[in-house]
């Protein structure tokens, strides 16, 4: 019996550690989570990290962003603006790539109600059919400027499509390079200056 007993004992000790065990490595601690989006748009840092996409390109689906945050589609990857609604700018006289700007930002942020294309201006880009004015709703708040730092992402991500020259918003004018310069204004609005590629039809 005791012999018996002892193995009884010895049996329930292994089996206590064998229930035990797994139990411990049932539980692997907090999970490894993936790496949550890169937050390259803040701003305060107010930086941009090329070819960084806040939404995932391969599935169209926004990742996720903090509760409030404007969500960004993928770009609408045409080249012929003529494959892309009329948006909200005014677009008589705009050249093709920068109507295919417009039409893009329209498309792709439904937060974006309000922008201007040709106008009078000392300089050449907005008469020329270069340029649009982005007009951010309430471009101070929170949202505004992270509504105008996702657009300026947007445009810098599109640079190749769009032709891009330049961007301004929040006094930094950046070329498809990197910003390059301060001081240039622009707090309600993103000045995105193309290349042109010509008039359309
Ligand atoms: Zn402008």
């Amino acid at each position: 019996m005791r012999n018996g007993l002892s193995g009884l004992a010895a049996a329930l000790i292994v089996s206590a550690s064998l229930v035990t065990a797994p139990a411990i490595g049932a539980d692997p601690g907090p999970a490894e989570q993936p790496s949550g989006p890169v937050t390259h748009l803040s701003a305060s840092s107010g930086s941009v990290v090329r070819g960084a996409a806040p939404a995932d390109l391969t599935t169209g689906l926004p990742a996720e962003l903090p509760a409030g945050a404007p969500v960004v589609v993928p770009a609408a990857r045409v080249d012929n603006p003529a494959m892309l609604p009329p948006g909200d700018a005014p677009e008589q006289g705009l050249q093709v790539k920068t109507l295919l700007a417009a039409r893009s930002i329209s498309a792709d942020f439904p937060q974006i109600t309000s922008m201007i294309g040709v106008r009078p201006d000392a300089k050449p880009w907005h008469p020329r059919g270069l340029a649009i004015d982005v007009m951010i709703p309430n471009p101070g708040s929170a949202e505004g400027i992270a509504l105008g730092d996702a657009i300026l992402d947007y445009a810098m991500r599109n640079a190749d499509r769009f032709g891009l020259q330049d961007v301004i918003w929040r006094g930094v004018y950046y070329t498809p390079a990197g910003p390059s310069g301060s001081g240039y204004g622009h707090f309600d609005h993103v000045h995105i200056t193309t290349t042109g590629g010509g008039y359309a039809g």
